[in-house]
């Protein structure tokens, strides 16, 4: 059985006008099918207003951590403003009670973005070590922000068979990204990528977008005779004595000598399955080709949505499937 950590990033929920009920619908879920762990990644200037759903989650025992005050790459800032972003969304939480009862503390940069030099790098890790905090990774993205927008409006507009086709995708997708996760996955680390097992306990990441809470249903029910849930904290100590691992064949086999070995290897493994139109290697970038493909939906989305807001409403309505929110998501945790 594979073990996972589940989390959701951008909590409470999507700038401007927050559903006040997507929080409460997402801890709904996980309740109906017993999810006991989940971490919320909460963005500090987003809470005015949400507290008492952050509030609720905390009291069914899920956990909120922290995803800094702005949710900006660290690449475009200094790592004294990360810093203080990262300050900030922890006074937020502190006063929302986030860490009472020597709950953990968990932290993820926004994007996956680390910064953009070794030493603004180091200095922002360090900062954030500081408050107390386990920066937690990402090792299966499940890309809902792509999808979860092409539901909503497909629903707005009660196009119910592309409803159903956004959905079957992302299950799919995610299908999918769990088959590839039980054989072996890639982790991006400072000597750069490198193969976990499958003995690994992962973590999930999904996002508080309007829509994700029909996928979050989806894959809670399809998953659990799969997936054992683990709480992040064991998920993260698993990833660190792999690391410690990692790093000690690194050091011992000579890390040129390995990146070339490890290259050579995945580069025989698919030839040869090229050949003999065998199974073929995991994919290096394994969800691409499924976001690529969902091009032509997103298209028709937008066809239909602008043909029917020109015949009933008017062509006042932002086309389907080009919200800010996506654009700006595309490159969230990219690995
Ligand atoms: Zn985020």
């Amino acid at each position: 059985m594979l073990r996972c950590a589940l989390t959701i990033d951008d909590a409470p929920g999507p700038p401007g006008d927050v559903s006040s009920t997507l929080m409460d619908g997402m801890r709904r879920a996980l309740e109906r099918h017993g999810v006991k762990r989940c971490v919320a990644f909460v963005i500090g200037e987003r809470v005015a207003g949400h507290e008492a759903e952050l509030e609720r989650w905390l009291a069914a025992g899920y956990e909120l951590g922290n995803h800094s005050h702005e949710h900006a790459a660290a690449t475009h800032l200094p790592a004294r403003a990360v810093a203080h972003s990262f300050e900030r969304c922890h006074a937020e939480l502190e006063r929302l009670g986030a860490f009472a009862n020597r709950r953990e503390r968990y932290a993820r940069l926004p994007f996956g973005d680390r910064g953009k030099s070794p030493a603004e790098r180091d200095a922002i890790r360090r900062s954030i070590l500081s408050l107390g905090y386990t920066l937690a990774d990402v090792s299966i993205n499940l890309h809902d922000f792509v999808y979860a927008p092409l539901l909503e409006s497909a629903l707005a507009d009660n196009r119910h068979a592309d409803a159903a086709e956004v959905e079957r995708r992302f299950a799919n997708q995610a299908r999918d990204g769990l088959r590839r996760s039980e054989q072996v996955t890639t982790l991006q680390s400072a000597r750069g990528a490198i193969s976990v097992p499958r003995d690994f306990a992962h973590v999930i990441a999904l996002h508080f977008v309007p829509g994700t809470e029909r996928f979050l249903e989806r894959l809670l029910s399809a998953w659990s005779a799969h997936v054992g849930w683990v709480s992040l904290a064991d998920a993260v100590h698993h990833l660190r004595a792999l690391r410690r691992r990692r790093r000690a064949q690194w050091r011992d086999r000579g890390c040129a000598a390995r990146r070339a070995l490890a290259g050579a290897r995945y580069g025989a493994r698919a030839h040869a399955a090229r050949r003999e139109g065998g199974p073929a290697a995991p994919s290096r970038r394994p969800q691409r080709a499924a976001l690529a493909s969902l091009d032509a939906l997103r298209l028709r989305c937008a066809n239909d949505a602008q043909s029917n807001d020109s015949a009933a409403r008017g062509a006042d309505r932002d086309p389907v499937g080009q919200p800010d929110g996506p654009q700006r998501h595309r490159s969230e945790h990219p690995r």
